[in-house]
Formats: structure tokens, sequence, C-alpha cells
């Protein structure tokens, strides 16, 4: 069955088209600049990429372009109606979604609900659900949330203690996000370890531009660092993670910023690239700080000091671990910053083997723990898109 991912952003549409269920990549790509008259369409089919260049006004012109794209000449199907599923990236549900779920009028309003929690993701993820519907009736539509994961979490760990008529009347509360990237590398790591996910207590570490860590035990997601929005836990390339909420209000008070700016230096002008002040791109800082600059090292130092608290609090949760996770672009891709992480929690059972850590290949899943590592230490590459074709799969067979 084909199934088409769709990760539907505010001025984007990224797509991957898989065979299932053996999950043969057929065709991906990205529509950008929608609404400008610079827009884009890159598509990849093998290992030939087709650039067009031109207007997509809208959300409905872009996909249309795509699926114009998947058919046409150089496609990868002869019609539409060869498509099984449509697979959407949804990044809020909220409370109301523990799983993934075929969309209906219900689904819809509840993603409209959830604006208010997911302000910038949820509109266009909802746009992309609505233009799928209309160029694709009759094709089962299914939302994969980026919180479903976490919703098991309990009480003791979803709530913050402020008045509880917050969470009542308002839904403060903690959701986390990432889950699609949380539980597909949980998946694999009990996978590489021979056992069912039902008998392993694991921590993942998604590292990419955004970050989080969650504590999974028993297959179910127990903890998590990021909290009624991205905002919470790590600190990110443009992030600032956990911080004295007092902070906002010294900003607010003392500096006279505005809500609005408060919140552009936290989303976008704050961790990596708040402490280097000039980059946050991982790559870029491990150079500079090998090359002497304080800064970098500095923020290499909060960063990897920030994981590792986590990985503490979440040993505590889960009450002992067997399997360490990194993943996505930093946890993948570097040496250094594993290294870093994990340096002192020997006494906790985390001992890394820093030859395989060094020289693990990219993009292979790889254990880094050394043989007598009570917990194992795994570099599990993520793929979201097709966790998110296995789940669209698995819902349509139901
Ligand atoms: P996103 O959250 O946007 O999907 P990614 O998972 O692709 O992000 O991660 C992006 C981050 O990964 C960037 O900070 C980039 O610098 C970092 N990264 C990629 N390759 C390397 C590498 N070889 N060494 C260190 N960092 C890397």
């Amino acid at each position: 069955m084909k199934i088409l991912v769709i990760n539907s952003g505010s001025s984007s549409i990224k797509y991957k088209c898989f065979e299932m269920p053996e999950g043969h990549v057929l065709a991906s790509g990205l529509c950008e600049k929608i609404g400008e008259p610079t827009g884009r369409l890159t598509r990849h089919v093998g290992d030939r990429d087709t650039v067009t260049e031109r207007e997509f006004p809208d959300h409905s012109a872009a996909l249309e372009a795509v699926l114009a794209g998947l058919t046409g000449e150089g496609g990868v199907f002869e019609r539409l109606d060869e498509i099984g599923g449509v697979g959407h990236r949804v990044v809020h549900g909220g409370e109301a979604y523990s799983g993934s779920v075929l969309i209906d009028d219900d689904v819809i309003a509840a993603v409209r609900d959830n604006i208010p929690l997911a302000p910038l993701h949820n509109p266009p993820n909802l746009l992309g659900l609505e233009v799928g519907r209309k160029l694709l009736p009759g094709v089962p539509q299914v939302g994969v949330f980026d919180t479903a994961f976490h919703q098991n979490m309990p009480a003791s760990a979803y709530l913050y203690a402020l008045p509880y008529e917050l969470y009542q009347e308002h839904r403060v509360r903690r959701y986390g996000f990432h889950g699609t990237s949380h539980a597909y590398v949980s998946k694999r790591a009990a996978r590489m370890l021979g056992k069912q996910p039902e008998d392993l207590r694991i921590i993942t570490c998604h590292l990419g531009n955004g970050a989080s860590i969650a504590a999974i035990k028993g297959g179910r997601s127990v903890d998590t660092s990021m909290g009624f929005t991205p905002l919470e836990g790590l600190v990110m390339g443009t992030r600032p993670g956990d911080m004295d909420a007092a902070i906002v209000l010294f900003l607010q008070d003392h500096l006279g910023m505005s809500a609005k700016d408060v919140g552009t230096l936290l989303n976008k002008k704050s961790g990596l690239l708040g402490l280097t002040g000039r980059t946050n791109d991982m790559r870029e800082i491990e150079a500079a700080a090998a090359n002497g600059d304080e800064r970098a090292r500095l923020a290499i130092e909060v960063y990897c000091h920030r994981v590792k608290k986590h990985i503490g609090a979440s040993t505590a949760v889960l009450g002992g671990v067997d399997a360490l996770v990194f993943t996505a672009g930093v946890g993948e891709n570097s040496s250094l910053i594993r290294k870093t992480c994990v340096e002192g929690l020997e006494a906790l059972g985390f001992t890394m083997d820093l030859t395989r850590n060094e020289t693990a290949p990219r993009g292979v899943e790889t254990d880094v723990a050394a043989a007598d590592s009570r917990v194992r230490i795994l570099v599990i590459p993520t793929d979201e898109e097709v966790a998110i074709a296995e789940e669209t799969y698995a819902v349509i067979q139901k």
C-alpha cells in the first residue's frame, strides 16, 4: 500500500511517499515559500532531484503540485487512487489523543481546539489536514500527534504545582513533544537488544535543533523534559529549556519587554544561539570551541550539563535503566556531545566505550557502551516519517 506522509508547516509542505509495510521510500520532497512569488518545489525520486520554481499561492496549490509530481512525468505511480492512506504530522493533540487516529470532523475540531496550546504549529497542520481531505477525498487520512506518546504519563509527572484550576479550566499541564521520535527509537532499541519493549526501561535523548528527553517504562513514556510547550527542558538551538520563571517577570518589569518580545527572546534568540552569540549549529560550535572560542566551549558545557541532569532525573523516575538512546542531528552525529553527556555517570551504570563512540558509523544503529556497562548506550537514527507511515498503515489496517 502506498502511504503519503505530510508535514505541513506555515510556509512549507514536506512529504515522503512509502510502499508499506515494507517501508521503501518511493519519493520525497519539499514545497517551500508557499504564498510567496518565489515558491519552490523540490522532488527526489531515486537519486534524481527535480526543482520547479513558481508561485504556490496556498497550501492547496502546493499539495496539488506535490500530487501531480507523484503521478505525472517522472512520477512514481500512475493514478492518485493508488494512494492507500495519508499520514499527517500534527504537533498538539492535547489530552484527547494517546495514539494515532483516522481524521474525521471531530479530530479536525480537536486540532482546532488545541490551537491556543500550539499557536505556531497546529494552524498549518490543520491546513494540511483540510487540503489532504479536499484533494484526496475517500482516501483514509490519519493524524499522528507529537504529544500522543506522552499522554500516558502519570499526573505526578504532568501536573505543574500551580493552582489546580489552571489545569482544570485551561489545560495547563506538561504535554511533551517529539513523541513519534521517542516511540520509534525506543522500539528500535528493544529490537536491537532482542527484548520486548514491555520488559525495558529506556531513556531516549532526542538532540536536534529542538531537544527533549523521555523516560520510557514498559514501552510507555512516564516522564519527559518538554512541558506545556516545547520550551521546557534541555538547552536547544534557540530555546533555553529549564529556567526560573521569574526571569520572565524580570524581563518584563525591569527591562520593559513586552510579552511578544519575551516570546521571541525565548523561542528564537536563546539556547546555543544565545550563549554563543552567533550560531545554533552544533558543528560550528564544536569547531569554534576546538579553536579556543570560550563562549562556544561554555555553550557545550551548559548543553551537556543539562542533558546529564535530565539523564539522572530520568534514571530516578525509572528506578534503573536498561538502555540510553541518543538520536536526532546532534545525538546521532556528535561523539563529543554524547561523550560529555555521560561522563561521570559510571556510578549510575553508564560506561561508554570511547573508541566505539568515536568511530560509530553515521546512520547506523550502534551500541557504544563498554562491554561491562550496566546500561547499554545506543546511537539510533530517528526516522519520524517512516514512523508516521507505520502508524498510518496500522490505523488503516484496523
Ligand atoms: P531538527 O530538530 O531541525 O530536525 P536535526 O535533528 O536535523 O534538527 O538536528 C540539527 C542539529 O544537528 C544542528 O544543530 C546541527 O548542527 C546538528 N548536527 C548535524 N550534524 C552534526 C555533526 N556532525 N556534529 C554535530 N552536530 C551536528
